[in-house]
């Protein structure tokens, strides 16, 4: 039996998540919002120590878990926002001298792909669509390879920022998804695509300078924005697919969220399926693809999912600081998936 404390705190979210042998006990979580503007790292950091004590006490309280029962405690190390990081590694290191227990430093996005695989995916390609990261992944030779991604921002601080632009606070990817379900003139907007990568910048502009011009409604924007960003994900992870021959597509990262990003991944899947329906059926299935999609408590940042990585890389010895070694641990704010080695059984 062993028990993980999972820590998260990348950016907007402070989140306690206990696993017992890969079962969630808790995930207890608060967000740093606000009413106009984006998010400023030092604010959220602040947030984040503000409400650090009474969370950990919540996530013990929900799981039914004493302190002496916990085995170690996993927290977010890279990427992220140094300052909100800081406030995650302080905490850390304070829970873990105080139960003397070891620490476990684990990568945030391999935390999404691993906590992902819980739908019943086996060897998926992952579309993580989140705030500041956007790439397409696959495992292949020790590694989670990034086959595609964002080169220059992320798609939800893309929307985040349209959003900002628009008079709208943060997070602004809800707001964005209702406004577009009113949306009825589809506008037409640059379609980026390059390769395997996609970038976002431009589009950005153009829909600033639509804005500006006040000719075009912002359930428009909102509907048009959607159709073709998502458009430009599900054509990338689609190639992906066909490129690693994998048959399965996760999706992950906040953005996963949206429920248009989600049909449209199934209908690809669906479309990918019925046009091998004339092969064979293990040609189907092989160049077929199945959809998973986490539930929304774990697609969003949260602690669980550092706490289910935790517990697989602390079985494997991965990355354990002993509490001798605690000045050892370190954040990582720049840290790609591709860096981690991937040690243990996927
Ligand atoms: P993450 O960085 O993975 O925590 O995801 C946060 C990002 O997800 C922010 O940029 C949000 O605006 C975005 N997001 C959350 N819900 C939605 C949604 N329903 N549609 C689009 N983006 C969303
Ligand atoms: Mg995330």
């Amino acid at each position: 039996m062993t028990t993980i404390l999972g820590i998260e705190s990348t950016a907007h979210t402070f989140g306690i998540g206990i696993v017992k042998n890969r079962k969630i006990l808790a995930n207890v979580r608060d967000m740093y919002v606000t009413e106009k503007g984006g998010i400023i790292p030092i604010e959220s950091a602040k947030h984040h120590a503000k409400i650090s004590h009474e969370l950990y006490k919540k996530a013990l309280e929900v799981s039914g878990i004493k302190e002496k029962e916990i085995d170690a405690i996993a927290f977010s190390q890279g990427p992220g926002l140094a300052p909100c990081l800081i406030e995650g590694i302080k905490f850390a290191k304070e829970i873990s001298l105080k139960l003397k227990k070891p620490l476990v430093g684990v990568n945030h996005c391999v935390a999404h792909i691993e906590i992902g695989k819980t739908t019943g995916a086996k060897d998926p390609v992952m579309l993580y669509a989140s705030g500041a990261n956007t790439q397409v992944i696959a495992y292949a030779s020790g590694k989670y390879r990034v086959f595609g991604e964002t080169l220059d921002i992320g798609v939800g601080n893309f929307i985040d920022n349209f959003a900002r632009y628009s008079g709208i606070g943060f997070p602004g990817g809800p707001a964005i998804e209702k406004l577009a379900k009113n949306g009825k003139n589809f506008i037409e907007l640059p379609y980026k695509v390059k390769g395997m990568d996609i970038t976002l910048s431009g589009i950005l502009t153009n829909l600033k300078q639509k804005v500006e011009s006040k000719k075009y409604p912002i359930e428009d924007l909102a509907y048009s924005l959607q159709e073709t960003v998502f458009s430009m994900l599900v054509e990338t992870a689609e190639r992906a697919l066909a490129h690693t021959g994998k048959n399965e597509l996760l999706l992950g990262g906040g953005v996963a969220c949206n429920s248009r990003l989600q049909e449209m991944c199934k209908i690809m899947c669906k479309e990918r399926t019925s046009s091998f329906s004339g092969s064979s059926k293990s040609q189907t299935k092989e160049r077929g693809a199945k959809f998973f999609c986490p539930e929304r408590s774990l697609l969003v940042d949260n602690g669980s999912m550092i706490a289910f990585l935790g517990e697989i890389m602390f079985k494997s010895k991965s990355n354990v600081f002993s509490v001798e070694q605690i000045e050892n641990a370190d954040i990582h704010p720049t840290d790609r998936t591709d860096d981690i080695e991937v040690n243990w059984k996927c």
